[in-house]
């Protein structure tokens, strides 16, 4: 394994990140490449639990011979997120100068040539130019897989629609309840910003590729046997994509849950600021008219209790952690089978 640290000066002088890349070189030449990041947003920690777990399997794999394609490893992805606290709280998926989200206004290539992207030191912020470094390490490989997570959530993926079925072997190897299918947003995610190229290439060269947003349950789901498992869970993906040779493991492809137009997601808003109370918890299967949450406006006088209820049967996928919300908020994603009567165009969060 060869670590590489990639320097990139901030905006003001006397700042700048140190971006760890680790490269696992691979012996086939016409073997697969894999790239995996974690924590894009500084504070999404079950993806960097499951590469910390994930690496000294890939150094073993390494040690005896057996890295075909080759692998790249971002562990933390974003630095400058992941530094981001304000009185005491972790704050790291908006920017704090511009707040945007930094999961999003990634360039979006035509082709795999990165040469028009802002180099590492170009007049540009560092949120954009990181972007354009992530950018450039990711696109040479076949397979990219960006790990985040939800609030309180299921382990689901985000896949474009031109990668299934063949990715129902990541959502089988990771225990995945759920896959939310997409086709365009507008908002180019990493993911899609790594799509991008790939899906102006000819279909059946689109079919071995495998680019997804894994979300890894939710915030707090970060612990040694949950970190192990979906260590586990990468490794037998990367096996059975011809990545490493290990004889020992196999995959078998059964997934059989939910893949559902992102269209198809009812995000349950908060009509008025309060405190959130659930009526249902992630994965429950709801009819039509269940209650979901409450929100209390006025504590102490039921007059003051907004009910929300499901728009349509379907399965509870994700909550909101937080239990004190604003107008407006998202509080649950309910998988649905037909179309949200408030679906909207691009991704379905800020
Ligand atoms: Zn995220």
């Amino acid at each position: 394994m060869k670590t590489e640290t990639i320097q990139l000066a901030g905006d003001v002088p006397g700042y700048s990140i140190e971006l760890r890349v680790l490269r696992f070189e691979g012996k086939d030449g016409q073997a697969p490449a894999a790239y995996l990041q974690s924590s894009l947003h500084g504070s999404e920690l079950p993806g960097q639990a499951a590469l910390h777990f994930l690496i000294p399997m890939l150094e073993t794999a390494a040690k005896e011979g057996r890295i075909a394609g080759n692998i790249t490893i971002v562990p933390q992805a974003n630095p400058v997120g992941s530094a981001q606290w304000m009185a005491h709280q972790h704050l790291g998926r908006f920017e704090f100068f511009s707040s945007v989200n930094f999961n999003r206004s990634f360039p979006l290539l035509e082709t795999f040539d990165t040469s028009s992207l802002p180099t590492l030191d170009a007049p540009k912020s560092l949120a954009e130019r990181l972007k354009a470094q992530l950018l450039r390490l990711a696109l040479p490989h076949e397979i990219v897989l960006d790990l985040h997570c939800d609030d309180e959530s299921e382990n689901y993926l985000y896949i474009h629609q031109a990668f299934l079925p063949e990715m129902y072997d990541l959502a089988s190897a990771l225990g995945s309840t759920a896959i939310l299918s997409w086709d365009s947003t507008a908002d180019a995610a990493f993911e899609e910003a790594c799509a991008h190229p790939v899906l102006q290439l000819p279909e059946a060269q689109q079919k071995s590729r495998a680019v997804t947003t894994v979300e890894f349950r939710g915030l707090s789901d970060v612990n040694i046997n949950t970190g192990k498992a979906d260590a586990e869970g990468l490794y037998k993906f990367l096996v059975h994509r011809g990545v490493i040779a290990d004889q020992g493991v196999t995959l078998k492809v059964d997934f059989n849950g939910l893949v559902t137009p992102l269209e198809n997601v009812e995000m349950i808003r908060a009509p008025q600021g309060g405190m959130v109370l659930f009526h249902v918890d992630i994965g429950a299967e709801v009819e039509a008219g269940a209650k979901l949450v409450t929100v209390v406006t006025i504590p102490g006088d039921p007059a003051g209790d907004i009910t929300l209820t499901a728009p349509q049967s379907g399965r509870i996928l994700t909550r909101r952690g937080h239990r004190y919300t604003r107008r407006g908020d998202d509080l649950m994603k309910l998988l649905g089978s037909k179309r949200s009567e408030n679906a909207k165009p691009g991704s379905l969060e800020s």
